[in-house]
């Protein structure tokens, strides 16, 4: 099977319950504190190696614990991780995460390494891209990086997916650049300007999207499943699949993996989206980000449930 690069950003999570979020200049007691894998683009790439995907992932991470930590990670679910250099200079990416008894979080991203991903990183990894079908992307590293990955991607004939998250403006040039472009409803609202929180609204943004330039867009809609523009070829709703939402945090980095992965195995579109639709359900049914993610077992048992 042809390979997945994903070129994207490692975080360690650090995560601290606390009865409530503490003002400017006070200090007060947590309750509970723990560390998760994390980073969009590591938590894609472990959604699509947890598929049985061949993945590779180009990144960066500083000379420290967690830098170490999160490789063995990656490693644990088959991921390659052979270009993701250790940067001397910047500390593994972080991100600060308080949670209240309330649920409400505060959270503040230290990007690091992260932050200095560049073309050198994926010059180091051209081969890699003639070994591959499928280029994934997200923005929490150099918008500059991700258009040279892509640029490249393109000339050895791979299929692009942007995951536009967080968003941030974006030319033409980077979204003509992608085959897909997934954004969920807020980062298709700050993309576009345009309200979409359902099938109706999204496809007014989508089509705006297109405009702008890009060839086929995919908006997710949390439990309202997601809608797929492909070109001139009218918009078609991607239904949800039913579930007891815990935690829906990961579902769209699940819902991406999941979908380069069928794609990697040369699945058609609707296939594809059928079962990131379901990898998506499926992560918001478990706690966390990469815990939550589902494995080729667990996804093709709920399928055929499901049909
Ligand atoms: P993000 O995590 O980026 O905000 P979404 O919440 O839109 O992404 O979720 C991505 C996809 O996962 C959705 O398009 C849908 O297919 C699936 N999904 C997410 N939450 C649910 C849910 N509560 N029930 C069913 N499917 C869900």
């Amino acid at each position: 099977m042809p390979d997945i690069l994903v070129v994207g950003s490692l975080n360690m999570d650090l995560i601290v319950r606390t009865p409530r979020l503490p003002a400017p200049g006070e200090t007060i007691l947590g309750t509970q504190f723990s560390t998760a894998p994390g980073g969009k683009g590591a938590n894609q790439a472990v959604a699509a190696a947890k598929l049985g995907a061949p993945v590779k992932m180009i990144g960066r991470v500083g000379a420290d614990d967690f830098g170490k930590a999160l490789r063995s990670h990656l490693n644990a679910v088959g991921v390659d991780t052979q270009y993701v250099t250790q940067d001397t200079e910047a500390a593994t990416g972080i991100a600060s995460i308080w949670v209240d008894d309330k649920g409400q979080n505060s959270i503040i991203v230290a990007p690091g390494a992260n932050a200095r991903v560049a073309r050198a990183d994926i010059d180091a990894a051209a081969v890699a891209f003639r070994d591959a079908r499928i280029v994934v992307a997200q923005l929490e590293i150099p918008l500059e990086t991700v258009q040279y990955a892509f640029q490249l991607a393109r000339k050895n004939n791979c299929l692009t997916i942007l995951n536009p998250a967080p968003a941030q403006p974006l030319s033409r040039k980077i979204l003509e650049q992608c085959d897909v472009v997934i954004p969920n409803e807020m980062e298709t609202a700050q993309l576009t300007g345009m309200d979409a929180h359902d099938l109706e609204s999204a496809q007014n943004a989508a089509n705006v999207l297109k405009q702008m330039g890009a060839r086929r867009v995919l908006v997710t809609l949390g439990d309202k499943g997601a809608l797929f523009l492909d070109g001139d070829a009218p918009a078609q709703p991607i239904p949800p699949f039913r579930v007891q939402a815990v935690d829906t945090t990961a579902a769209g980095d699940a819902f991406v993996g999941a979908l380069a992965a069928a794609l990697a195995r040369d699945k058609d579109w609707t296939t594809s989206l059928r079962e990131a639709s379901a990898a998506g359900a499926l992560a918001a049914t478990k706690l966390g980000a990469q815990p939550s993610l589902p494995t080729r077992a667990e996804l093709d048992a709920f399928l055929s449930r499901s049909l």
